[in-house]
């Protein structure tokens, strides 16, 4: 039997839990470092079960042979909310991922960065390690891109997202950003599920491009099954017959994962759509499937840009397309993090899986023409 605990249980919350496992004749087994899934063995009795339902720690139980669905959404289950700084997804609360398809330089990273900011980005994103269709493309700066983004965070006090390619990288990776990208080429690596799995970083997990949704969702399980609870799934298009786009976005899968799990789901256009001018109208599409967020490519000179060019928008474009995201997730209820009347907002909720980090005061970044 699995226990799924409440995220961030106080030290006698977590030994009241164990006390009953115990009492009951299981040995009990945190799994990962995120302390959230707890393994029982025992020959456990028949009223275990709702004893671990009604226990205010406990948000599911799960029996193994029930293939393992952690990622489903119990029934009447709260949203996963899973916090990345001021960013928060799931739970009514959006956010917006921007920036460059890949690192190319420090001055025009910084430039990037400081104006997805200011437009309302809430997590910087740029690729260091390019999973490009060609080996002759340009595949990324490396370690150099990481401590760009690095720099770029201090600057900014935005937190990075970046992707991770080989199992042998996550540590390193790991020390750098505040979430790890799993792209889709990678979406059924096993050995990298399970390696960012094993951490607590949390995880953007991009959907396979000629992937099911069940086969993304265990994916997910993978990574929550290794015991790292903060997975946020992005659907970003699947391949189709035609070229008008780069890849078809699947808004019935957005909406369908909404239903059917409790981690939080988001949207990248950019890669579904190829092109710039069908980005915006795409985001809105997936925001208005339920998405709780979007990841966009942005870039202050989409012409030049070494990475998917010609899907960047410009700083303009991304700043219109906030604003209609405020205005759809307005007529939904629900809220984009970072914005200050959004965040006052929360900070009177309750809401026990938040982060803490702050944006700075002073906008230290400068910007290059
Ligand atoms: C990217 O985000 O730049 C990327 C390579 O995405 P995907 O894995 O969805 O193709
Ligand atoms: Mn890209």
């Amino acid at each position: 039997m699995l226990l799924r605990l409440r995220a961030s249980l106080s030290d006698s919350e977590r030994h009241s839990i164990l006390k009953l496992c115990k009492d009951l004749g299981y040995s009990p087994k945190f799994l990962g470092r995120a302390e959230s899934l707890l393994e029982l063995e025992g020959p456990g009795g028949p009223g275990d079960r709702s004893q671990f339902e009604d226990h205010t720690c406990v948000v599911q139980v799960i029996e193994m042979s029930e293939s393992c669905e952690l990622t489903a959404r119990p029934s009447q289950g709260e949203d996963t909310v899973v916090t990345v700084g001021q960013a928060r997804f799931g739970g009514g609360w959006a956010s917006l991922i921007a920036g460059p398809c890949a690192v190319e330089n420090i001055d025009r990273l910084l430039t990037i960065a400081g104006s997805v900011r200011d437009a309302g980005a809430t997590i910087l994103r740029g690729g260091a390690y390019k999973p490009r269709t060609s080996p002759y493309s340009f595949r990324g700066l490396g370690v150099d891109a990481l401590d760009y983004l690095a720099t770029a965070r201090e600057k900014t006090g935005l937190p990075i997202v970046s992707e991770v390619l080989d199992p042998r990288d996550v540590e390193a990776v790991g020390e750098r950003v505040d979430m790890f990208q799993i792209g889709s080429r990678n979406m059924s690596n096993a050995s990298l599920l399970d390696e960012v799995g094993r951490t607590t970083t949390p995880v953007l997990l991009k959907r396979g491009m000629a992937s099911t949704v069940r086969e993304f969702l265990l994916a997910a399980e993978y990574v929550l099954a290794a015991g790292n609870p903060n997975v946020i799934l992005c659907e970003r298009g699947v391949r189709g017959f035609d070229n008008v786009t780069r890849n078809l976005l699947d808004v019935g899968a957005i909406a369908f994962l909404k239903e059917r799990t409790h981690l939080p789901v988001i949207a990248d256009p950019s890669h579904a759509a190829g092109r710039a001018d069908l980005v915006a109208p795409i985001a809105r599409a997936g925001i208005a499937a339920g998405a709780d967020g979007l990841i966009i490519e942005v870039h202050n000179a989409p012409e030049e840009a070494r990475s998917d060019g010609p899907q960047a928008l410009s700083i303009d474009e991304f700043k219109r397309l906030a604003a209609d995201v405020r205005t759809l997730l307005a007529m939904d209820g629900r809220r984009l993090s970072g914005d200050a009347s959004a965040d006052s907002k929360h900070s009177s909720d309750s809401d026990s899986n938040r982060g803490d980090s702050t944006r700075p005061e002073s906008l230290e970044v400068k910007h290059h023409a």
